[in-house]
This record gives structure tokens, sequence and C-alpha cells, in this order.
């Protein structure tokens, strides 16, 4: 980094932290972006995006974050590679530490550091992220018409996505680890009406078959009781367990609601610390969409502006 102090310092880099990084610039804040772990985001591990407005064609979403952040320096974002440790939001000017950069101050902060799809830990799970397994029914769905598709979760994500899918499907299989649903009862009876649907109940999906080259082919499923296993034919793997915001860094500063999401005022994105701005994901577990990340991100960008004009900083 050439300087130590930022007016502007956003954490994150995926089309929230771009977006109010692009406005931040524009608004000559010349911001900062720590990228964070993930640079460019949930994006950058789907495949074809073909709902972000302005690609009649679709486009790829690392090929998207590409071009988010060539427009964001086109205007004067400094962007550095690197995660954050910590931050202290006990005094302004508010101070951010990387791991490997140091550390950093800035007047006013925008966090956007998303959240992340909760994932079962296999191997293939990665390895076929965007080839077959996806953690997304908006995004990804489309790519399975008159495909099986499984869907693992028992939660109201994995009842909404398993009736999502089924406008495209042959046929989606919940594969839920116990007996009985977490689902709110009208999402389960949602679910359980339609049908397309069927439950495979005290199953573990413990390995998916496939590869890159051919997509998925079946998954193994374990009985939670008795460990038989057995082979379920799907070309389509659907992880809703759960999504976890990425908000360790904050280290419990910021107010955040009963699943981890940091709040937001309404219709805003300021947070429970003035000069702390928050959007995208980390702050919205309803829409979770890129284009409603963005536009979040403008928000916080102008926000920012608005406070800093306001306090003189
Ligand atoms: P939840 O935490 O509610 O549910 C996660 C589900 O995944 C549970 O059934 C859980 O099983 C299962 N699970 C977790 N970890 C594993 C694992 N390692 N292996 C196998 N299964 C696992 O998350 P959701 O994303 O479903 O929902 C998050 C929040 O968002 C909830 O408050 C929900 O109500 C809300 N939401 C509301 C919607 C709506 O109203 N339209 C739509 C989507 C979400 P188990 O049950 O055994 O713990």
């Amino acid at each position: 980094m050439d300087k130590s102090h930022y007016r502007v310092v956003v954490i994150g880099s995926g089309p929230a932290g771009l977006t109010a990084a692009l406005y931040a610039a524009r608004a000559e804040l010349a911001p900062l972006v720590i990228d964070g772990m993930q640079p460019g985001g949930q994006l950058t591990i789907t495949t074809e995006v073909e709902n972000y407005p302005g690609f009649p064609e679709g486009i790829l979403g690392p090929e998207l974050m590409t071009r988010m952040r060539a427009q964001a320096e086109r205007f004067g974002v400094t962007t550095i590679f690197d995660a954050v440790s910590g931050v202290d939001l006990a005094s302004r000017p508010f101070q951010v530490t990387t791991a490997e950069h140091g550390a950093v101050t800035a007047d006013a902060l925008i966090l956007a550091t998303g959240a992340s799809a909760r994932l079962l830990g296999l191997p293939a799970e990665k390895e076929l992220m965007g080839y077959g397994v996806s953690a997304c029914a908006t995004c990804d769905g489309f790519f399975f018409k008159d495909k099986a598709i499984v869907v693992v979760g028992g939660g109201d994500t994995a009842m909404e996505e398993a009736t999502f899918l089924t406008r495209f499907a042959s046929k989606v299989t919940v594969v839920h680890r116990r007996g009985e649903l977490r689902a709110s009862r009208i999402m389960q009876e949602r679910a359980r009406a339609n049908p397309k649907i069927a439950f495979e109940w005290n199953s573990a999906v413990v390995e998916i078959v496939g590869s890159r080259e051919h997509g998925v082919s079946a998954v193994v499923l374990e009985d939670t009781r008795s460990h038989a296993r057995r082979n379920l034919p799907a070309q389509g793997v659907f992880m809703a367990i759960g999504h976890s915001p990425n908000t360790e860094l904050l280290g419990g500063q910021l107010e955040v609601d009963a699943a981890g999401y940091v709040v937001t005022k309404p219709d805003s994105t300021r947070t429970s610390v003035e000069g702390v701005f928050a959007c995208g994901d980390v702050q919205d577990h309803v829409y979770r969409q890129a284009v409603t990340a963005a536009g979040s991100g403008c928000m916080a960008a102008i926000e920012a502006e608005r406070w800093l004009a306001e306090h003189g900083a």
C-alpha cells in the first residue's frame, strides 16, 4: 500500500464492494479495496450469469467480476490482494489490519465481505462447483432442464430451491440428514405437494460422482442410522445447508442479527456504528443476487460520501 490513511476503505471485492468502490472513486474519495480471500466473491465460483442486466447473451461469473474490477480501477480505485485480520471500530479513524500489508486507517468503512455457502466438505464439491454442483438455484437452475437434481438440506432454503428447481428439472430429490424438516410449515407443504419433489430421509451425501469434463452423474447416499450406502443418479447437486455471513473479522463490534448478518438501518446501509456501512450478502439473506448486491454497494458509497461531507472528514 502506498499510504496508510484512506477516506474510504472497502472490505470485499464482490459486486457490492466493487460497485461501492466505483461510486466512491467517482466521488473523488480515492477508496482502497481490500480483496479478501476470494477476490470477486461468490460469482467467481459460478459459470454463466444470465440474470445480470446488460448482458443479453449471459456472461461468465469470473468475467463479470473482471469487468467490474476494471471499471472501478479506471476511476482510480486502489485494490490489494489481502485478507483483513481485524478491525478496530472503537474510535475514528477506524483501523483495518490486513494479514500481509499491515494496517490502514479509514474515515469511513464499507463492509462488503459477503456470505459463504456452507458446504459439506467433500473433495468433489469444490472441484465440481459450477460443473454440476451449485449453491444457488436462481443462478444455475436453468442449466438443468429435464435433468435429475439433488438438493441437500432440510431448511427453508432447501425447500425454496427444490421448489424453484422443479421448473427445470425432471425430478428433484431433497436429501436430508434427519427424518424431519427444519423448514417452516408453509414451505414444507409447498414442497411436499409438488409431484416432482421426492425426499430421501435420514440420508447424507457422502460422495459426488462426476468430473469437470462430463459433469455429475450420481451421488452416494449413506443412511445416517444403518450406514448403508447406495447410489442415486443425478446430474445436478445443489447445496442448501445454509450460508454464513463473513463477519468473523468484526470481532463483535457491530450489531448482527440472530443468524449473524450485519444489521443495517431500514432502507439504508448504515450499521450500528456511525461511519460504517454494510452492503451485499453480509447484510442480506433475502435476495442474495449480484444485482441487488451491486445496488446496495452503490447505496453504501453514496451514504458514506454524504456522511463524510456532514462530518467534515
Ligand atoms: P437453515 O440453517 O435454516 O437450515 C439448514 C439445513 O441444512 C438444515 O435442515 C440442516 O439440517 C441442514 N444442514 C446443515 N448443515 C448440514 C450438513 N453439514 N450436512 C447436512 N445437512 C446440513 O438454513 P437456510 O439457508 O435454510 O435458512 C436460513 C434462514 O433464512 C432461516 O431463518 C430461514 O427461515 C430463512 N429463509 C427464509 C426463506 C423464506 O421465508 N422464503 C427462504 C430461505 C431462507 P438440520 O435440520 O438437521 O439441522
